[in-house]
């Protein structure tokens, strides 16, 4: 019988949460072997990856925003001097008022010392072209960015593959050979099992407990001949400003079905949303409607751990409509945790579910 081609680490996924955690593992001299069907509709093949520190009608700031906008920078700088290309593009980006209440609310916040790195003035109708007279107008946002995700998955792609760390496929759970020291694959064993399986964790025999609420979208890819503003624009819906005419439009919010198919009518109520103030885009091509399925949790923080019972099988998923800030420092921290045995952050680590449905 030949011998089982061994790894450290098996990871499910090559979404944006197992690319960057296997990245991050190898540049650390860890073995790892990441398995991924190669799907065109995940979360983060779907995803504009937008970045935006300040979000919501409440214009709510992400508790550490900070540090997760410096992680991320630095990594998403580190790989784009290893690959030659930038994944990470910084961007002005406005929001307009969609309400008295909206502008009440920027008042507020304009006098709050944490807002200030991250919002800056506001503008009145007459300073934007696409803006109305009777506009309330709207402010600027600051630190805002968005991640080419297709560009950066496929260069990762290609990275493990020449590391000959990947492998085509989508696997049947029930394949996996587990005892208390390894996991088994068809011919190879691991010692850990780390699954960045995205929304299909609910599926998942070992993590199906945690409490993930998945939410599907939809994102149009539209071309046009006439000029774009420079800026990413936010108005209930987003407008992304691409090269060569092109913009993304987004996005959708559906909690069923969860069917991963394009939603023809969350198409035109994201047109219809942007037409006021673009109503050129009428005329635009569409060239793509792209639909995935956020990894969304019921307490809007990630799943980190390991299993309660079974010590080699691990979860780094649930980051939700944020994976392009939230990854990069919680890799961090999860490698440091396999590694180093330094403890997760508790907002992120699932120990705070075990309780509810296991005694030990
Ligand atoms: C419409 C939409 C808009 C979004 N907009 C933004 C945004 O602007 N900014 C932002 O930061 N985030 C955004 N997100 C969220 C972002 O996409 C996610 O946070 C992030 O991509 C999650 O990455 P992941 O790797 O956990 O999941 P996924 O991208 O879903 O990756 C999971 C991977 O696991 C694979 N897999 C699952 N089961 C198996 C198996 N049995 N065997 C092998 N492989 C398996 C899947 O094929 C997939 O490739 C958006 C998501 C959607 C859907």
């Amino acid at each position: 019988m030949t011998p089982k081609k061994k790894v450290e680490f098996l990871i499910i996924g090559q979404g944006l949460a197992g690319s960057l955690l296997g990245w991050r593992l190898i540049q650390q001299g860890h073995s790892v072997l990441l398995l991924d069907p190669c799907l065109t509709h995940t979360a983060s093949r779907t995803a504009a990856g937008l970045i935006n520190p300040v979000t919501g009608k409440r214009l709510v700031k992400t508790d550490h925003v900070e540090q997760y906008l410096t992680a991320a920078k630095e990594l998403y700088a580190e790989l784009a001097n290893f690959f030659g290309l930038t994944f990470l593009h910084e961007r002005e980006q406005v929001r307009l008022f969609q309400s008295e209440a909206e502008l009440n609310q920027w008042n507020k916040r304009k006098n709050q010392a944490e807002y200030a790195p991250f919002l800056a003035e506001r503008f009145n109708a007459k300073d934007k072209k696409y803006l109305k007279e009777t506009s309330l107008g709207g402010f600027k946002q600051q630190q805002c960015a968005y991640l080419d995700t297709v560009a950066l998955l496929d260069h990762l792609r290609d990275f493990f593959l020449h590391q000959g760390c990947f492998i085509k496929a989508q696997i049947d759970l029930s394949e996996l050979n587990i005892s208390s020291s390894s996991v088994e694959w068809h011919d190879h064993t691991a010692d850990k099992i780390i699954f960045c399986d995205g929304y299909h964790l609910q599926y998942n025999p070992w993590f199906s407990w945690l409490p993930l609420q998945p939410v599907q979208g939809d994102i149009l890819t539209l071309k046009t001949d006439q000029p774009l503003p420079n800026e990413i624009v936010q108005f209930g819906k987003w407008l992304l400003p691409l090269a060569n005419g092109q913009l993304k439009l987004g996005a959708s919010w559906q909690w069923q079905p969860l069917d991963e198919k394009p939603n023809e009518k969350a198409a035109l109520d994201l047109l219809d949303a942007c037409y006021p103030y673009f109503p050129h885009l009428r005329q635009a091509q569409r060239l793509e409607h792209n639909v995935g399925i956020r990894p969304g949790t019921r307490d809007k923080q990630p799943f980190l751990g390991q299993h309660p019972e079974q010590s080699n099988l691990l979860v780094f998923n649930g980051f939700g409509s944020k994976g392009s800030l939230l990854i990069p420092w919680h890799a961090e921290r999860f490698l440091r945790y396999l590694t180093h045995a330094e403890p997760l952050p508790t907002s992120a680590d699932i120990n705070r579910y075990t309780h509810d449905y296991f005694t030990r």
